[in-house]
């Protein structure tokens, strides 16, 4: 065969992405891996899980649970499932018809937008805003609309918090808005919803057809006694609401990607029909090895107490600092802010200041300015405590020093 230069040209690919890079995360962990600098950044532990749990994994599959499960996963996890959710949070969701298991957060999250969101649809998200949503609303053809967290701050100028931007989201809704999509826990920030926030959702959806994608993935990470508020635990939200939540972040194994949607049966058929030909269905003994371990309450009820002692460690590690700590009400992230360092890289943009802080300083985080579409400079940077305390103790040693 003759082939000549026509034939074998590049085909050319129109991106359904243009302005979409590698992730930040993928990003941070490869400059740090290549300055062997301690991993601050991508959220992930250090440290293995209970071993009880891959021992469910592997009696699974010596058992012979290894061919392909219910497109919506096994009944015993989506049972598993039901109940606490039931326990926690007051709502029964049907395991057969109102639970799916997935390929992780990320995942259930892409699926509900592809499932429910057409070209020319209008989502709110709020910024800073998990980096997966935007795109994922790009790929299928709606418009994010985003709005902005408010950053509040205290009479010394430094940030106390963050508020839910209530009147800009008000303005956002337009007769296009098909969904607004919520994080609580929050990732960056560690913001947590109050139920007052909940209610004032309720409101203002009420009188129309909005869907609700709620990410809560970081549900069981909720410091200093108070409650998750999940979407679930408000009738008149959980009958318009995708419930998002991984097992990863619950059980320290996110790399085995499996968490789950919860979702009225309407709404979960529509899902589930995007769902069995996005990724049919997830790995089998993982899910009965879940199932198993699902079975004891303690692992996801002592969690918060597990990471607000490294919350704690980190926080009395950082004080000893001169970088600004913010609140960190939940996840197991801990933003501070760099601007009052009293060093020249103070003034650099949160982006290179993270580059510098992993090639010079040895400890990789990630900028908050990487969650906005158009990256917003408050001069915060994100840092992940998920880690043993020997790491944490090396990392703090190395940020006292600058
Ligand atoms: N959710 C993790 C974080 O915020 C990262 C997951 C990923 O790398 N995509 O750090």
């Amino acid at each position: 065969m003759n082939l000549n230069n026509t034939a074998l040209r590049q085909i050319p690919l129109p991106s359904r992405l243009p302005k979409v890079g590698t992730t930040i995360f993928t990003v941070m962990s490869a400059l740090a891996n290549e300055h062997k600098a301690i991993n601050l950044g991508q959220g992930f532990p250090d440290f293995d899980c209970d071993p009880a749990l891959p021992e469910a994994v592997y009696k699974a599959m010596r058992d012979g649970h290894n061919q392909y499960p219910p497109m919506t996963g096994i009944a015993p996890l989506r049972e598993a499932v039901s109940q606490k959710i039931s326990a926690l949070y007051g709502h029964h969701y049907d395991p057969a018809t109102e639970i799916t298991i997935t390929a992780g957060g990320t995942q259930g999250i892409f699926t509900v937008i592809a499932c429910a969101i057409n070209p020319g649809d209008e989502v709110i998200v709020i910024e800073p805003v998990y980096d997966s949503y935007i795109p994922s609303i790009d790929t299928v053809g709606g418009t994010a609309v985003p709005v902005q967290l408010i950053v509040k701050r205290n009479d010394d100028g430094d940030i106390s918090g963050y508020e839910i931007p209530w009147d800009a989201m008000a303005k956002a809704i337009t007769s296009r808005t098909k969904m607004i999509m919520i994080n609580s826990p929050h990732n960056p920030t560690g913001m947590v919803w109050q139920s007052a926030d909940i209610d004032r959702l309720a409101d203002l959806v009420r009188d129309t057809d909005i869907l609700i994608c709620s990410d809560e993935v970081y549900e069981h990470m909720v410091f200093d006694g108070k409650d998750h508020q999940s979407v679930a635990r408000h009738p008149e939200l959980a009958q318009r609401s995708f419930v998002i939540s991984s097992f990863g972040k619950t059980y320290h194994v996110t790399g085995w990607k499996v968490g789950y949607v919860a979702a009225p049966a309407h709404l979960s058929a529509e899902f589930r029909k995007v769902h069995q030909f996005n990724v049919f269905t997830i790995n089998t003994p993982v899910q009965y090895g879940l199932a198993d371990y699902l079975k004891n309450p303690d692992p996801y009820l002592n969690l918060a107490g597990f990471y607000q002692q490294k919350r704690n460690y980190m926080r009395q590690g950082l004080e000893q600092t001169k970088f600004k700590l913010l609140p960190a009400p939940g996840t197991y992230f801990q933003c501070v802010d760099y601007t009052q360092l009293g060093i020249p890289q103070a003034k650099l943009n949160s982006s290179d200041f993270c580059q510098w802080l992993t090639k010079e300083v040895g400890v990789a985080a990630i900028p908050v300015s990487a969650f906005y579409s158009d990256p917003v400079e408050s001069g915060v940077i994100r840092f992940c405590f998920a880690k043993k305390e020997s790491t944490l103790a090396e990392a703090l040693k190395r940020l006292q020093s600058i």
